[in-house]
């Protein structure tokens, strides 16, 4: 199996886009670390896991403490930790800048930003040491163009494509591969509070009928493209971004 053996970090696993790659990283073979603020749902992951192996951790990514905690206890408990997908994020439902308390901006920043800041500065320590491991950063469409979310969503999602590049550029050589994925529309609990009863969404619909796939994409759908990013067979890849999004980048 493609991560046979490897031990996973999971941000927002409780949920989404974070749950389906904690599934298809343990249908290959890797032990899960399944993070999230949320205490219930990240413990129902690790039950629809189902490996005996999987643990679940609540812990909030923008915080210092809880991130290094995870870490630490991740270290201790498997001895090592390969892959970290930051995952976990929040919307800012569409807000533009004139509507944008503090709190929310931090709030945004805070967790789609400074929290895979957190979590790849902690878990480079074992992987430097291991001298091998794999960071993947779910980006967004949001790194490239304005539209898919107001102004905190979109300077945090432009940020993650900076981290990227920069994490990957110092430590490539040192055997950690850092890359992006920049999902578009995908149904999961960020998108769906913003549903009408009628299942529409007022800010994306036209958008996302205008793109080649004429739909939602599924959180399954970038889960494949984690599992890939984290085997061995993405070893040439370094520093990239990859779109899932149907198209929606194209016009
Ligand atoms: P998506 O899969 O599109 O990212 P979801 O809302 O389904 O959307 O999943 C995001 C997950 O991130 C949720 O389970 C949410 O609880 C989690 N999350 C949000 N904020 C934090 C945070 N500060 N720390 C950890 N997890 C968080």
């Amino acid at each position: 199996m493609k991560l046979d053996g490897r031990i996973a970090i999971i941000t927002g696993a409780g949920s989404g886009m974070g749950r389906a790659m904690a599934q298809e990283f343990v249908a290959n073979g890797a032990t899960v670390v399944a993070v999230d603020v949320r205490t219930d749902p990240v413990a129902e992951t690790v039950k629809l896991l189902d490996d005996g192996r999987s643990v679940a951790q609540t812990a909030d990514v923008s915080s210092r403490a809880d991130v290094e905690r995870v870490v630490t206890e991740a270290v201790e408990r498997f001895g090592r930790v390969d892959i970290l997908c930051n995952n976990a994020g929040v919307l800012d439902d569409y807000t533009p800048a004139h509507e944008t308390t503090d709190e929310l901006w931090n709030r945004v920043i805070g967790v789609n930003i400074n929290g895979p800041f957190l979590f790849s500065r902690a878990a480079l320590t074992p992987m430097l040491e291991q001298g091998k491991g794999v960071i993947i950063n779910t980006a967004s469409i949001s790194s490239f163009v304005a539209g898919g979310g107001g102004a905190a969503y979109t300077s945090s999602k432009h940020a993650v494509l900076g981290l990227t590049k920069q994490l990957a550029f110092d430590y490539g050589k040192r055997g950690v591969r850092v890359n992006a994925i920049c999902p578009g529309a995908i149904h999961t609990g960020m998108t769906g509070h913003l549903m009408t009863a009628d299942g529409r969404n007022p800010h994306v619909d036209a958008a996302i009928a205008a793109t080649p796939a004429g739909r939602w994409g599924k959180p399954e759908e970038i889960a494949h493209m984690a599992l890939f990013l984290a085997s061995d067979e993405a070893d040439f890849i370094h520093g990239a971004a990859f779109t899932v999004d149907g198209g929606w980048l194209l016009p």
